[in-house]
């Protein structure tokens, strides 16, 4: 038996963070954490620290407890991805946040197992150039972009003729578009299928979240964008669809469950015998439904999808723009329905700015950023 492939585990915390350890806990003969890092929670994270003992830990803002040894601050995120005792580097922070420490897990030859997608968002060609730069691999913790993945089995971007991937519609699936905007923080974070963090949920409930999903697969799985569709499936339980040059098509299939991605992260392209996640049984599932998407009742996917069409730096002003507007309505200062709004207005004013290099992105994030924020009421 081989030693246990050491783990770090940036958002240890949150809903990816904590359903990771419920992964690694299973098999801890395979895995083990050798970070962990937070965002504040402290609490949280110390019950995990007394749990797995991990070598490092960094708390991003907040204070480390007296005499503990944590690190402290947002490079803390970078120190943890680079570990030489990090053979796997899951990243479940939220937001842009993650960026810096998905390039510089990369350049360090890990296995980046990703569930932070605003990183592919943000700077897609610079990750994917660090990714085939070095001898680091990215692996998608994302259940559409994993199901891609287990599709695949090793067929390359030149057998496929089109990606489709599920949305399950979020929760004003069946609202009218008269309605929507004017739906409660409440509304937005009751998600008829995930369970997941805050700003997530909101963002399936703008459907945000699949345009995310279409840059995602198309820097993942060099698509194009004319051949990735989005497809409403209520049920969450076909993750989504490959169709081959031949005309045929394959799906991967599962409960709603995070646990299965995280896992197939973990060890892609082997399975684990007694992997213990939640099975899957046909019958308890029943009908499968399929339906369009009503762009008009959630223009932040058609957005989305036309900056990542745009590239340069729109991919990453409309990921700034959205993560700042979804902050702002959590915390009462936007509807649901100035949401796009911000996002629209962000992008026209700055969809256009360059957007080739790292320093460039990260200026246009800064810049859509300031711009959401200079347009809320005090
Ligand atoms: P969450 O809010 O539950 O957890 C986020 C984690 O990141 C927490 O540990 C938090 O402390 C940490 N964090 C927050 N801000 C940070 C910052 N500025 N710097 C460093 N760390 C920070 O979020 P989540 O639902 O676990 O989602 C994490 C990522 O995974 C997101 O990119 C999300 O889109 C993606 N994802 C989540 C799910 C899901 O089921 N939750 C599914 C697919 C993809
Ligand atoms: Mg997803």
């Amino acid at each position: 038996m081989t030693a246990p492939l050491g783990v770090a585990l940036l958002g240890s915390t949150g809903s990816i963070g904590t359903s990771t350890l419920r992964v690694l806990d299973r098999h801890r003969d395979r895995f083990r954490p050798v970070a962990l890092t937070a965002n504040g929670r402290v609490s949280e994270l110390a019950a995990q620290v007394a749990e797995w003992s991990p070598a490092f830990v960094g708390v991003v803002s907040g204070t480390p407890p007296l005499g503990s040894g944590w690190r402290s601050g947002p490079e803390c995120l970078i120190e943890a991805a680079t570990r030489p005792d990090a053979d796997i580097v899951l990243n479940a922070v939220v937001g842009a946040a993650g960026l810096q420490a998905t390039l510089a897990a990369l350049a360090a030859g890990k296995r980046v197992a990703l569930a932070n997608k605003e990183t592919l968002v943000v700077a897609g060609p610079v990750v994917m150039a660090a990714a085939s730069a070095g001898n680091g691999t990215l692996v998608p913790v994302d259940s559409e972009h994993s199901a891609i993945l287990q599709c695949l089995a090793g067929r390359t971007t030149a057998d496929i003729r089109r990606l489709v991937i599920t949305a399950s519609g979020g929760p004003f699936r069946t609202w009218t578009s008269e309605r929507i905007p004017s739906a409660t923080i409440a509304d937005a974070l009751n998600h008829p299928t995930w369970s997941m963090g805050s700003k997530i949920t909101v963002d399936s409930a703008t459907l945000a979240n699949k345009a995310l999903e279409v840059i995602e697969a198309h820097y993942l799985f060099g698509v194009p964008y004319d051949r990735i569709d989005v497809v409403v499936h209520p049920q969450s339980i076909v993750h989504s669809f490959v169709e081959f040059t031949d005309g045929s098509v394959l799906a991967q299939l599962g409960v709603p469950s995070m646990e299965l991605p995280i896992l197939y992260a973990l060890t892609h392209p082997e399975r684990l015998p007694d992997s213990g996640v939640p099975r899957f049984d046909p019958l308890t599932a029943g009908s499968l439904l399929f339906e369009p998407v009503r762009h008009e009742a959630f223009p932040a996917l058609g957005l989305g999808i036309a900056a990542g069409r745009a590239g340069g730096a729109a991919p990453a002003v409309f990921n700034a723009a959205n993560e700042e507007a979804v902050a702002a309505f959590l915390a009462g200062r936007l509807s649901f329905g100035q949401i796009a709004q911000r996002i629209a207005g962000a992008l026209d004013d700055l969809a256009v700015r360059p957007g080739s290099t790292l320093e460039e992105l990260l200026e246009a994030d800064a810049e859509a950023r300031r711009h959401v924020h200079s347009r809320l009421s005090c």
